[in-house]
Order: C-alpha cells, then sequence, then structure tokens
C-alpha cells in the first residue's frame, strides 16, 4: 500500500542533479560525500531518523563521524533533497515533495498519505491558487490502532 522504496533510477537521477547542484555552488563532489547521499536519498521515504541513517551509513563507512553525517544532511536540506522534521524529539528525515504525513502515536511510525488522497490533491490545489504558498510539511498525528491488541 505505501510504498517506501525509491527506485534505483530514481536515486540515481537525484544523484546527478545533486552532483550538478554542488558544482555549480562550488562544493567538493567526494565519494564519501556521494556515499552518504546515496544511502539517504534510497532510505528517505521511510522517514528515518537521524540514528538510523548514521546506522546505514555507519555499514558503509564505519569510522564516519555523526557530525559529518549531520553536516551532509544539512547540505541535502539546504539544497531542496530532503526535509526534515521533529517527531518525539527526534529528528526524521523526509522526501522534500510536499505530502501529508501520518505519525502514529502508538508505533512512532510515520507514513505517507497517498498522492491520490484528498488531502494530498487539497496541498496541491491550494498552492496552485496562492503561488506565495509553498506547503512545507503537514504532519497528522493518529491513534492507529494496530499492534496493541
Ligand atoms: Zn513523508
Amino acid at each position: 500500500m505505501f510504498s517506501t522504496n525509491v527506485p534505483a533510477t530514481e536515486v540515481n537521477n537525484r544523484l546527478h542533479r545533486l552532483v550538478e547542484e554542488l558544482r555549480k555552488r562550488g562544493y567538493r563532489v567526494t565519494a564519501q560525500r556521494l556515499t552518504i547521499a546515496r544511502i539517504v536519498l534510497e532510505n528517505v521515504k521511510k522517514h528515518p531518523s537521524f540514528m538510523q541513517l548514521l546506522g546505514e551509513i555507519r555499514k558503509q563507512v564505519p569510522s564516519i563521524s555523526p557530525s559529518t553525517v549531520y553536516n551532509n544532511l544539512q547540505l541535502l536540506e539546504q539544497l531542496g533533497f530532503i526535509k526534515s522534521f521533529d517527531v518525539a524529539g527526534e529528528t526524521h528525515y523526509d522526501e522534500a515533495d510536499p505530502h501529508v504525513n501520518i505519525v502514529c502515536i502508538d508505533t512512532g511510525e510515520i507514513i505517507d498519505l497517498e498522492p491520490s488522497d484528498t488531502l494530498t490533491r487539497f496541498i496541491n490545489d491550494l498552492q496552485k491558487e496562492k503561488e506565495e504558498l509553498s506547503v512545507y510539511e503537514i504532519i497528522i498525528h493518529a491513534f492507529c490502532r494496530r499492534g496493541s491488541s
């Protein structure tokens, strides 16, 4: 029902755009930076927390420091490739496209509403109507009544 993986071709397209953006703005394009970006872009639909991303990245770059990962995440966010938001005091990362997130209060799980959902279509219509408006993030906190019985 909810897709949680970004297809490899889409990840590669985004990495290409990232390399262009980095060069345009005078940032160094290093193998490590691209490895971090790839892992982030592959997992971003799962709304990973910082610690989850750090864990994934350390599987490939064991010696990497949290601050290096954090700085790279900030850069990706600045360049518009991802966005971040806080849930229960923890930073989670997400796709930059405007969409509605549902946070399950019971499990802490974060899921996306489908683009066909009424609320998502409402956001798109709203942005078309008010050109100066750019919706950043909508989070619905809900009891999802799963796994408790
Ligand atoms: Zn989301």
